[in-house]
């Protein structure tokens, strides 16, 4: 392109932003975005590929995906009017921002967290506080209280189990925070991306009386990244509103499908999950006779420091020997940290061993 060739400015806000940094690498052991180790079953695969030769591809799909929607309200034993699916949970987060942010309102997070619930909070125009956690990423009642009692943000998320360290918040913490949020008029928005390899869920507190959603994705337990499918069960009348804001036919017959198939092969997903948490105490063990610093996980991956080399160098040198795992050692709160996914046992001991050579 020509030096002079005319460009438009972006938004200032955005001009100022970076994007979403996650290099997606050709390495033979890929344990850098969560993803779940294993497919979903054959059978599931099958019935999609015969649902989809019947496809009336020149209609537009159910714009109301009440097939879909009607699965998912009977997996979670909530009425299909308490359901909001998109392309992913960072589509439902984004409408979220959409419909209850934007300029004057604010959203409240607790860091570090997952980045893009402040990220896609500010393309949405929302102002951004950024709360602390203890120096152990733990969350007490008193901040989040003390907070929100301060900020009296529209929307206050918290992750659980927390993104990238692994933490759940504990019932008390949840609760606490949804009644001082509900004193101050807000939506309390609990993320749980890994909720099902967690043994305490925010779902059971969901009653259209309560401004309290709880979202969730396709893309971990249901093994269905490539897909993009999430959802949020929250109160009717948020559902309603967020109906209005996302883009008319957004969740294409294909990924409909998909969602509504993968709910009939429940037992073999929590088969895949179990042995997910098996394998997630056996690489935290290995890793605590390394010198590291290692966080206890409730998710599908475990935070770690190496203590006497440096995060970034080590992040290299795991790519030297075809293993990605997540950079987090330049991230604000999180200096030299790594996060690995849990794989397969073969991906995880492959990671193992080439950490301890690096060690
Ligand atoms: N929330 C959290 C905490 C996550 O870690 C992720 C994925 N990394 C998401 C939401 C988004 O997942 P998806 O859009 O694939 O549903």
């Amino acid at each position: 392109m020509s030096p002079n060739a005319p460009r438009v400015a972006p938004r200032g806000d955005v001009a100022l932003m970076h994007g979403y940094h996650s290099p997606q690498l050709e390495v033979d052991v890929r344990l850098n975005t969560n993803e779940a180790p294993g497919s979903p079953p054959d059978a599931w695969r099958q019935a999609l590929a015969d649902e989809l030769a019947t496809v009336d591809w020149h209609r537009y799909p159910d714009r109301a995906a009440i097939r879909l929607r009607d699965a998912i309200a009977r997996h979670q034993h909530v009425d299909p009017g308490q359901v909001f699916a998109a392309n992913g949970s960072n589509e439902v987060l984004q409408t979220l921002c959409l419909t209850y942010g934007g300029a004057g309102r604010t959203v409240l997070t607790f860091e570090p967290t997952y980045a893009l619930h402040a990220h896609i909070a500010r393309i949405t125009g929302t102002g951004v506080v950024e709360g602390e956690r203890d120096e152990r990423f733990a969350l007490d009642s008193p901040t989040v209280c003390g907070l929100v009692a301060e900020v009296r943000p529209t929307i206050t998320f918290l992750c659980s189990p927390n993104n990238p360290t692994g933490m759940l918040e504990s019932e008390q913490v949840v609760r606490d925070a949804l009644d001082v949020v509900t004193a101050v008029g807000g939506l309390l928005v609990v993320d749980e991306a890994y909720g099902q390899f967690a043994p305490w869920s925010a779902l059971e507190l969901v009653d259209d009386e309560r401004p309290l959603v709880v979202t969730r994705t396709f893309s971990k337990t249901w093994s269905m990244a490539a897909a993009r499918l999430g959802y949020l069960v929250g109160p009717t009348w948020v559902v309603e509103e967020m109906e209005k804001v996302v883009l008319p036919y957004h969740l294409d017959v294909v990924t409909q499908a998909a969602g509504a198939l993968a709910l009939e092969f429940e037992a073999e997903m929590k088969e895949r999950v179990a042995s997910v948490v098996e394998e997630r105490g056996r690489v935290f063990a290995a890793l605590s006779e390394l010198p590291v610093e290692v966080w206890p996980s409730d998710a599908s991956f475990i935070l770690f420091r190496p203590t006497d080399r440096e995060g970034g160098e080590v992040w290299r040198e795991l790519v030297d020997r075809s293993v990605l795992v997540r950079d987090c050692s330049s991230w604000p709160r999180l200096d030299g940290c790594l996060r690995v996914t849990i794989g397969t046992t073969e991906e995880d001991d492959a990671f193992l061993a080439a950490l301890e050579e690096i060690l």
